[in-house]
């Protein structure tokens, strides 16, 4: 099973990058379909894209705690069953910030019934992790090292371990752009296990008029299908976060200090 994905992840799917297209993929190999098809009939989940069946050909036969309608419910379950019970729902201090255009209106409030109670619960599991000053930190030092990085944005993943939260950032896999973050396929495992991925906007210190996820990003959400952080840097000391999802569902977390 790993080398069939390695094979499908190996394609390099996309946040800020649009275009992904591999004709041998979902892969014919029987033992990828007959995994998938279990998968997705225990799971109640119906796959749309070539990454929701390498997420459910990653199955490891456990069932979920909660009823998972989608993809990203299922992500915030797994991440949910190994990290601690999350701080309650915080509503972003911070005035919220200008937009681009692709998500101008969109943005939600953390009450608005778009939102489901695993979209809630994976903002709370984000909320908590920002919390820490290891991961707030490492989000700094990952945004100063994209800001001296020309060649490419930087992303990674937030994921709960042994000694707490943390993050793993690394520039994007295509240098060339400084305005595009192209994720690394490693990342995709961890997603997959319900590791939250992130990318940075920091192409400048004051990136605010290109605030939250713009229209490459919300399609790399579709192709992905799992909850996603976008962090754009506004001044030396200052990250502003935003969470988004399939479905264009996007919702401000306001801003974070050094
Ligand atoms: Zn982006």
């Amino acid at each position: 099973m790993r080398w069939i994905l390695s094979l499908c992840l190996g394609i390099g799917p996309v946040a800020c990058v649009s275009e992904v297209q591999d004709p041998s993929f979902p892969s014919q190999d029987p033992t990828f379909v007959a995994q998938v098809d279990r998968a997705a009939q225990v799971l109640g989940l119906h796959p749309t894209t070539d990454l929701d069946h390498a997420h459910l050909a990653m199955w490891d036969g456990s069932t979920p705690a909660v009823t998972c309608l989608t993809f990203a419910d299922w992500a915030t379950a797994k991440l949910a069953t190994r990290a601690p019970e999350p701080r309650q729902l915080r509503m972003p201090q911070s005035p919220p910030r200008r937009r681009q255009d692709a998500t101008r209106r969109r943005p939600l409030g953390l009450d608005e019934p778009q939102l489901t109670a695993q979209d809630r619960l994976s903002v709370r599991l984000v909320q908590t992790a920002l919390d820490s000053s290891n991961v707030r930190s490492s989000l700094f030092r990952a945004r100063d090292l994209d800001l001296e990085d020309r060649s490419t944005e930087w992303g990674g993943t937030l994921d709960w371990g042994d000694d707490g939260w943390f993050i793993e950032a690394a520039p994007g896999q295509s240098a060339g752009d400084d305005t595009v973050f192209e994720r690394r396929p490693s990342d995709f495992w961890k997603m997959f296990r319900g590791a939250i991925p992130f990318h940075f906007h920091a192409r400048n210190l004051n990136m605010s008029a290109v605030a939250g996820p713009g229209g490459t990003d919300l399609q790399a959400a579709e192709s992905h299908g799992v909850p996603a952080l976008v962090i754009t840097s506004l001044s030396e000391d200052r990250l502003q976060v935003d969470w988004y999802r399939r479905g264009g569902v996007v919702v401000d977390l306001g801003e974070i200090e050094r």
